[in-house]
């Protein structure tokens, strides 16, 4: 049977907002455009040359029923939590948190020679995972493998497996991939995706063609943009006179009801309640 081209189901203008103490941001996913992308919940893309517009950062806040996936592309996000963690996350390091029952924790973007940026995705957690443990993966830069392929193609593996090379953030429920990739201009990339999971692609340098088929299908995309792909066996992206960047990330949906209120993220509107009570009688975070 012929495999099948994911063809691009929508583009998505980043909008400018304000989160945190006063953090200026971009946000493709969480918007009036796009709620969610099952089971992802939120996409923001961070990054100023103005320290004003980060300095404040995102002071202590609690989470529960989801992960947050960081990923650092200059400058660093100092973090610290309820249950004793304290880092910093650097260029190229990422932070794979599960929030899992609850969690409070400080994260603080911080410049290096005057640059900061990088990203934060939200992934769901099904029903029977969202009070679960919280638990941290972190990984630095020198732990991400990166593929250099002979026409230039660059690929961070984050998640996920590329050319027999395997990421290494692993165990997490939505078996997802969450892929760098750098494509030189005239050149093309191709990507398996497990049919029935949700793909998406955040475009943040350059521009691409996304959602090539064999008939002559695709759509160009500059940056910044976040792409929706149909379901498919693969992606396949393509570039003419300019080089590309962007995130390619995928994985299971939940098919789950979604109740959400900022930081949480549950099945129904009671455990949202259920949250806000935790919160005030002092019983939220739950140990690591
Ligand atoms: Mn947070």
């Amino acid at each position: 049977m012929d495999l099948q081209p994911r063809q691009v189901l929508q583009t998505v203008e980043p909008q400018p907002v304000i989160e945190g103490a006063g953090v200026k941001l971009k946000r493709s996913i969480a918007t009036s455009r796009l709620n969610y992308v099952d089971p992802f919940l939120l996409f923001d893309h961070f990054g100023s040359d103005n320290p004003d517009d980060y300095l404040a950062g995102f002071p202590m806040h609690p989470h529960r029923g989801i992960e947050t996936v960081t990923y650092m592309l200059a400058g660093a996000v100092q973090h610290r939590d309820s249950i004793g963690n304290s880092g910093i996350i650097e260029a190229g390091d990422v932070q794979w948190m599960t929030a899992g029952g609850g969690i409070m924790h400080e994260e603080m973007p911080q410049p290096r020679q005057g640059q900061m940026g990088g990203f934060q995705l939200w992934v769901n957690l099904p029903a029977k995972f969202k009070m679960t443990r919280p638990r941290y993966q972190e990984i630095p830069l020198a732990q991400i493998p990166e593929i250099k392929r002979e026409d230039g193609v660059a690929i961070r593996v984050i998640a996920g497996t590329v050319d027999d090379v395997r990421g290494p953030v692993t165990e997490i429920v939505a078996d997802p991939t969450y892929l760098d990739v750098s494509i030189p201009a005239n050149a093309s990339f191709v990507h398996s995706i497990e049919k029935g999971h949700a793909a998406i692609a955040y475009v943040f340098e350059g521009q691409g063609t996304f959602g090539i088929t064999p008939e002559g299908g695709g759509e160009t995309v500059p940056h910044p943009k976040l792409v929706v792909f149909e379901d498919g066996d693969y992606i396949e992206v393509r570039t003419a006179g300019q080089a590309v960047r962007f995130l390619l990330i995928s994985g299971k949906p939940l098919y789950e009801p979604i109740a959400r209120y900022g930081p949480f993220v549950m099945n129904t509107r009671a455990e949202i309640e259920q949250a806000l009570r935790d919160l005030q009688n002092g019983t939220f975070v739950k140990q690591g």
